[in-house]
C-alpha cells in the first residue's frame, strides 16, 4: 500500500504553561500542507518490522517503528510490516515530518492488519508515540490541546483558514531541537505573535529571524514560524 503523510504548519501556537511532567501545555491549530513524505507499507508474515528509508536515525528512535511497534502491542496482533519511506520533509523542522509517518504508519497497518480500530483509539496510541501524531491521524485542520493527545478536526467555516496551495513554507537548513527550545521559552514571550516558540526559537538560532524577513520581503502575508522552527511560512497574497 503506498500512502502519503503531508506535513504541517502550526497556524497558532500558544504555550500555556509547564506542566508537573515537564510538558507544556499548548493549544495550537494545525493545518496539513502539500509537503509529504510518501510510505510504501507491506505486512511482512515473519511478524518483524523495519524500517528504511530514514538516514541515519536508528530503528528504536524512527517514529513509523515507534508507532508499528505500538499498535501492534496494543492490538496483540502478530503480523509484522515493511515500511520504506521516501522522506521529502526536512527533520527537525517544525513541519512535523517523523510525526505524519507515525500517523500514516498507523493508519495503513489499521487497514492491512485488518484491525478496523477507531481513529479515536488510533489517537491513543498516537498520542504515546509523539506529541504532534495523534493530529496528524486527523489529517485535516484541527485543534490540537493539552500536550497533544486532544485533537478535534475545525469546523468548516470556525476559522479563517487559507488553502493549503496558498501557504508558502521555507526551511532555511538549521536543525532546531524541540526540548531546548521549550527551556528557552520565557513567560514574557506569550502573546508577541502567532507562535509563542518564534522568541525563543530566535534566541537560540537568529538566523530564524532572517528567513522571516526574507519571507515578507517577497509580499508574504501572516508569516511565522511553525512548530520550534526552523521552518517559516507566509501566505501568498
Ligand atoms: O513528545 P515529543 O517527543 O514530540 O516532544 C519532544 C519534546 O518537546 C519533549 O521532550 C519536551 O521537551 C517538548 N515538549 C513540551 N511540551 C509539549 C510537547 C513537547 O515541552 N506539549
Amino acid at each position: 500500500m503506498t500512502v502519503e503523510a503531508h506535513a504541517k504548519i502550526n497556524w497558532t501556537l500558544e504555550v500555556l504553561g509547564e506542566r508537573p511532567d515537564g510538558y507544556h501545555e499548548l493549544k495550537s491549530v494545525v493545518l496539513p500542507i502539500a509537503l509529504c513524505d510518501t510510505l510504501e507499507v507491506e505486512v511482512d508474515g515473519s511478524g518483524s518490522v523495519s524500517v528504511v528509508g530514514c538516514g541515519g536515525i536508528p530503528q528504536e528512535k524512527n517514529l513509523a517503528w515507534l508507532s508499528a511497534m505500538a499498535l501492534r502491542k496494543a492490538s496483540g496482533c502478530g503480523l509484522g510490516a515493511r515500511i520504506a519511506i521516501e522522506k521529502r520533509i526536512p527533520a527537525g523542522g517544525g513541519l512535523g515530518g517523523g510525526s505524519a509517518d507515525a500517523a500514516a504508519v498507523l493508519k495503513a497497518l489499521n487497514s492491512l492488519w485488518r484491525l478496523d480500530m477507531p481513529e479515536i483509539e488510533l489517537c491513543k496510541i498516537a498520542a504515546g508515540v509523539g506529541s504532534d501524531v495523534p493530529v496528524m491521524v486527523l489529517g485535516a485542520p484541527a485543534m490540537m490541546e493539552g500536550r497533544g493527545e486532544r485533537v478535534r478536526r475545525l469546523e468548516r467555516g470556525e476559522l479563517e483558514l487559507p488553502a493549503p496551495e496558498d501557504i508558502v513554507v521555507f526551511n532555511p537548513g538549521i536543525f532546531v531541537s524541540t526540548p531546548m527550545v521549550f527551556r528557552e521559552f520565557r513567560e514574557s514571550d506569550r502573546g508577541l505573535g502567532v507562535n509563542d516558540l518564534q522568541p525563543a526559537a530566535i534566541r537560540l538560532h537568529p538566523g530564524i529571524a532572517d528567513a522571516l524577513r526574507m519571507l515578507e520581503s517577497r509580499g508574504l502575508k501572516r508569516v511565522a514560524m511553525s512548530g520550534s522552527g526552523s521552518t517559516v511560512y507566509g501566505v501568498k497574497g
